[in-house]
């Protein structure tokens, strides 16, 4: 028997065209699923419940009241919604869980009005396809994971690559158009299924091609072959003797703070320079950048500062006898404190271990304590400058122009986003400040993220927006499939009519 799902009175818009068998066609993305009752399409957002194709996911609302320990607002809000707006603008309708409009000159799936602060505005609403979708992942760790550019895989199929080091954490740029679309099946499939763990939260494994074996999970510390990362450095080798010279003065004559990037040694840096620090005669290996501060001292690895020792001796050649004396002390340190090593040099000026001394030891806790707890930090990013931007305007441009003049208002969830200066809407939001699986696939393949896009109903208009689709947020909070949660954390309110930030 042909069905036509129309979406229900409230405007839901995933619609399906007919089918025969009970089955129904769904038609929110490229796919078109025919889904028989009681079953779901390809990408489990859909469903076929007694012929009615459903988003299965509830529809997420943000609610001020919750996040102020108030009681859930009841959906109904006191009796038939008697068409006007909400007036104190502390409802926010999210993008989780709204559905998808395709093909996208369809308007979006909601278009809400509410009035805030005595300001008519607009929210447009939609689960976005992103075929050109991708996460940079931040990795709390001095440790190698793999050479620059080195290729990051998830069960043997290239996901990303190894992106530049930044100040105390590796990156990895993982997904992005050409793995989901431009290798075998195979490679989207799993780029796709690692995209959309990562985003929603979960872990993943990842092994870089010479380099290390990770699992990465946002919000959570990594483990990197095998060993959960606690703390990241404290700064680069140098940094380091910037901040504690002061410290040391007095206690030891001669530091090395072991780093992979930059070595420091207390003697010829300028904060010791400046303390009046004795020269000591120590040589260093590697390549002296500026006075203490020394590039390459060893090979990146999974040893002291995320170099390849293990004995920090090996990092330094001969005292030269003319300055140096037996008896001094020496003290070696990683940027994280996690290792350590105290010596004094005997009368053939050699460095032999020796205890630290009761009075250095606090500074060397003193670099741990300053280490801040290793986290994976994920950043979905994506271009929502395509073909999505036309179920909210009748001219695309117009809307990118907006967002660029800080008229429209981009959230992902709700959560603030950065969106790229430059041409399209490309955007960048850390999902943990989304809410908890928001983000889904299709099997084209293709990651499914929330997007929002808020502005005054006046600039809506002028936008050529589609106004005989704007609907009062009364009418969303009727419906039975909604989710009212709280605003997570810190993430301004998207409907503040401050500034854009
Ligand atoms: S993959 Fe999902 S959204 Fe796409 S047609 Fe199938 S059920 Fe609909």
């Amino acid at each position: 028997m042909a069905q036509n799902i129309q979406g229900d009175a409230s405007g839901q818009t995933p619609v399906a065209a007919s089918a025969a068998d009970d089955k129904i066609r769904c038609d929110a993305c490229p796919v078109m699923c025919y889904i028989k009752p009681g079953n779901t399409g390809a990408c489990d957002r859909y469903a076929n419940r007694a012929g009615e194709l459903i988003r299965v996911d509830p529809h997420v609302i943000l609610d001020r009241t919750l996040e102020q320990g108030g009681k859930v607002v009841p959906f109904d809000r006191g009796g038939d919604w008697d068409g006007r707006l909400v007036a104190d603008g502390g409802t926010f309708v999210t993008a989780v869980g709204s559905g998808t409009t395709y093909p996208d000159y369809k308007p979006a799936p909601f278009i809400v009005s509410a009035e805030v602060n005595g300001v008519d505005m607009v929210t447009v609403v939609t689960e976005g396809i992103f075929s050109y979708a991708g996460v940079k992942v931040k990795i709390d760790t001095d440790r190698f994971l793999g050479p620059e550019q080195a290729t990051v895989r998830v069960a043997g199929e290239p996901v990303g690559h190894v992106t530049t080091s930044e100040y105390g954490s590796q990156m990895l740029s993982l997904g992005g158009v050409h793995h989901l679309t431009g290798g075998a099946k195979k490679e989207g499939r799993v780029t796709c299924e690692a995209l959309l763990d990562l985003c929603n939260a979960k872990p993943v494994e990842l092994t870089v091609d010479d380099g290390a074996t990770l699992i990465v999970q946002a919000g959570h510390a990594p483990i990197v072959n095998g060993g959960q990362e606690e703390r990241m450095r404290v700064g680069c080798g140098s940094a380091t003797i910037g901040m504690f010279a002061r410290q040391w003065f007095g206690k030891v004559d001669e530091v090395v703070v072991v780093d992979d990037h930059i070595t420091g040694v207390l003697s010829e840096h300028q904060a010791g320079k400046l303390l009046g620090v004795r020269d000591t005669g120590i040589r260093m290996k590697g390549r002296r950048s500026t006075p203490g501060r020394y590039f390459q001292v060893a090979e990146p690895g999974l040893g002291w500062g995320g170099t390849n020792i293990s004995d920090p001796l090996s990092i330094l050649g001969a005292f030269d006898a003319k300055a140096a004396w037996p008896g001094l002390r020496l003290l070696l340190v990683s940027t994280t404190g996690e290792h350590f090593g105290y010596y004094v040099l005997d009368e053939n000026l050699v460095p032999r271990e020796a205890d630290i001394p009761q009075d250095l030891a606090p500074s060397v806790e003193r670099i741990r304590e300053n280490c801040e707890p290793a986290l994976s930090s994920v950043l979905f990013m994506a271009g929502a400058g395509g073909s999505l931007r036309a179920g909210v305007t009748e001219n695309p441009v117009r809307l990118t122009r907006s967002v660029k003049e800080a008229i429209t208002r981009v959230t992902c969830g709700g959560a603030p986003v950065y969106v790229w200066p430059g041409g399209g809407i490309t955007f960048m939001v850390d999902v943990m400040r989304v809410p908890e699986n928001a983000f889904g696939y299709v099997p084209t393949p293709a990651l499914v993220a929330p997007i929002e896009f808020t502005l005054t109903l006046e600039a809506y208009a002028a936008l050529g927006g589609h106004m005989d689709h704007v609907q009062p947020v009364g009418d969303i909070l009727h419906r039975d499939s909604v989710r009212e949660v709280a605003p997570i954390g810190d993430n301004p309110w998207p409907l503040s009519t401050r500034s854009q930030g």
